[in-house]
């Protein structure tokens, strides 16, 4: 539908990407935005020329992605208003200027509203492609001025291909359960088939099921517990392959810019360490990581399967507890991210699991 709409120049204006994490969204704004632009095959793109290979790369200057920045996490008004000026007088280089909101609900209030105007009625050639994963999260105003186009999961088999295509060196065994867990989301089945913290993760999430299922002398076990001592493992794990990335980072980048800041690098690669042990960051994304996997778990048992291999089977639970538990956990997703005390969150929610049950 979308390639017809292009190859004819009748693309909306304002599309809504809209369909969970990993699905492909931003891949489907980078190729719209190709067969936006490229001029080899125009009103379809051919991914490789120079102009398309910009558009991937995130360099063309007639592609814009509105993120969120700072601790809020949303889009500053002051991005919304240059990007409103740049499509006053849009587009520059090629034939149309695309503007990819990624994801629509950071925009706020104030951001949206500056944006208001351009969405509902662009310039000719102006695109606003936003994405989202919680239709309902985004702006009213926005939401009713833009198309929205829902992305369904693909089907086990389809990202069994994408990920033996991307990431081939890793076992079989792993790509089966990265397809499982990914439930029709590539991308997320990539990011857990390359995720080293993976199994760690896995050994948590066993260890918490049980915890909950036992009530307060598992959970409050004590650091030497077996909960507490996977997810010191977990996050350890987390800790070591972000220092792994960064080191790597700073080595690409000194065998750039010579042997002068490849010291610096080093020492600040060093001086961090210590800090990155036990970041509240890493005990979130773990925290996070574990209650996603858990949700997973529990939605095969709504399938009708008994969970995730080489977990606690979920189907001594019944439907109303699982929906009990699901709800739970999306609760503490929900908050993790904004709660100072990580442990504390997680203790209280283990315990209400445990009630759910
Ligand atoms: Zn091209």
């Amino acid at each position: 539908m979308l390639a017809r709409a292009l190859a004819r120049g009748q693309l909306h204006h304002a599309l809504m990407l809209v369909g969970p994490r990993g699905i492909g969204k931003a891949t489907l704004a980078r190729g719209l935005a190709c067969g936006l632009l490229c001029t080899a095959a125009p009103g379809r793109g051919c991914g490789v020329c120079g102009i398309c290979q910009r558009v991937l790369a995130g360099t063309h200057p007639d592609v814009d992605w509105l993120r969120p920045e700072g601790a809020a996490g949303q889009i500053t008004i002051d991005a919304a208003r240059a990007c409103h000026l740049r499509q006053q007088s849009a587009p520059y280089e090629g034939h149309a200027y695309v503007i990819i909101i990624d994801p629509a609900d950071a925009l706020n209030d104030s951001s949206g509203n500056a944006l208001l105007k351009a969405v509902e009625e662009p310039r000719p050639g102006v695109h606003f492609i936003l994405l989202a994963t919680n239709m309902q999260a985004v702006l009213p105003t926005i939401l009713s001025r833009s198309l929205p186009i829902r992305l369904g999961r693909l089907a086990d088999d389809d990202v069994a291909g994408i990920l033996a295509a991307r990431a081939a060196d890793i076992s079989p065994e792993r790509q089966r359960m990265a397809v499982l867990l990914a439930e029709g989301s590539a991308g997320v089945a990539i990011e857990l088939a390359l995720d080293p913290a993976l199994d760690r993760c896995l050994t948590l999430l066993r260890e918490a099921i049980r915890a909950s299922a036992a009530g307060p002398s598992l959970i409050f076990g004590g650091d030497k517990g077996p909960l507490w001592t996977a997810f010191s493992a977990a996050v350890q794990e987390v800790a070591a392959a972000e220092a792994d990335a960064q080191a790597q980072a700073a080595e690409a980048q000194a065998a750039v810019t010579g042997k002068k800041k490849r010291q610096s690098a080093d020492k600040a690669d060093k001086a961090d360490k210590p800090k990155a042990k036990d970041a509240p960051a890493h005990l979130r994304w773990v925290a996070g990581r574990l209650a996603e996997l858990w949700t997973l778990h529990l939605r095969e048992r709504t399938r009708g399967r008994s969970g995730l291999p080489g977990l606690p089977p979920a189907d001594r639970l019944s439907p109303a507890a699982t929906v009990r538990q699901l709800a739970i956990l999306q609760r503490f997703v929900a908050r993790v991210d904004r709660n100072a005390n990580v442990r504390l969150l997680l203790e209280e929610t283990l315990l209400e699991l445990g009630d759910a049950a």
